[in-house]
């Protein structure tokens, strides 16, 4: 079997992490291609991957056996409805674009298109991404996992039931990782507030926060199960995580988390 050739549409952050961690993985460059309207990004992309690239889209629709958008929201609508009806047949088409759900793409690129949406987040572009992955039912088998190898490639990823999810994934890791810069800035000011200088409490604080993720990836238990033990009766962390429950912190993480998803929801 030939390998399938994809081809991404916008050659920017997104499609330029992705085919960083594709090529390190079973992807090779003759399969990969890209297009993008600004002829600098395709000779940029084209350089460091040593993959075709084209500043018109309809090499790639005609050619490829998958379509991956990764230009911006704004422009998706543009990018769908200017790409040729005489598309490559079975062509599966994957979107990462922000609240752009399966309705409108299938509205501008025909109602019996194979369509994958995700919702990647920007870890991704240091290879420790979180997609989450809704597929129409007319998506196969082998373009399912032809999909998950694709975003695999950047960290892990999750297929969801309804595309409804996709809102919540959006409020948990497609703007989560702001929320760890904010919980990890508000450490850094008060580390600072407690005598430390900043750049100490900026190290000590983003190393804890690495060593809590991979303990937490790591261990059998969960996480809670691991804040108790190191809770000690009577100790230092006692205190602190007694402090945040009387400020009703969990509390404000979840309102704040449904206005997220409630936005996403408007968005699409
Ligand atoms: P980017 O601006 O880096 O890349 C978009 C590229 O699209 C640019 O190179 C631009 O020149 C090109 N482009 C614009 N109009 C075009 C057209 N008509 N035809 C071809 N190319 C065109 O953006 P990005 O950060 O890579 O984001 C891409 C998509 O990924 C967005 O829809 C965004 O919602 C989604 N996304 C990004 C992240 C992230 O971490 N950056 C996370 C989740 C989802």
């Amino acid at each position: 079997m030939t390998a399938p050739r994809i081809g991404f549409i916008g050659a920017g952050n997104m499609a330029s992490s992705l085919i960083g961690g594709m090529l390190q993985q079973n992807f090779k460059p003759a399969q990969l291609l890209a297009s993008d309207h600004n002829p600098e990004q395709c000779q940029r992309i084209a350089r460091q991957f040593g993959i075709s690239s084209s500043t018109d889209n309809a090499v790639l629709a005609a050619d490829c056996d998958v379509l991956l958008l990764a230009v911006k929201p704004q422009v998706m609508r543009e990018v769908c409805q200017a790409l040729p009806a005489m598309r490559k047949p079975g062509q599966l088409v994957i979107s990462i674009a922000a609240g752009i759900d399966c309705r409108s793409l299938s509205r501008w690129l025909g109602e019996d298109t194979p369509l994958v949406r995700c919702m990647p987040n920007t870890p991704s572009l240091y290879r420790q991404g979180v997609s989450g992955l809704y597929a129409t039912p007319s998506v196969s088998n082998a373009q399912k996992q032809l999909t998950e190898a694709i975003f695999n490639a950047v960290g892990i990823s999750l297929w969801l039931d309804q595309e409804s999810q996709i809102d919540a994934v959006t409020a948990v890791s497609g703007s989560g990782p702001a929320y760890f810069f904010y919980l990890m800035e508000a450490m850094i000011n008060a580390g600072e507030q407690l005598g430390l200088n900043r750049d100490t409490a900026e190290r000590l604080t983003l190393f804890t926060a690495l060593g809590a993720a991979e303990m937490a990836v790591q261990s059998e238990v969960d996480v809670a199960e691991l804040r108790r033990r190191v809770t000690s009766p009577g100790g230092t962390t006692e205190q602190a995580i007694g402090s945040f429950t009387a400020d009703q912190l969990p509390q404000s993480i979840a309102r704040g988390m449904q206005a997220a998803a409630r936005r996403a929801g408007e968005l699409a």
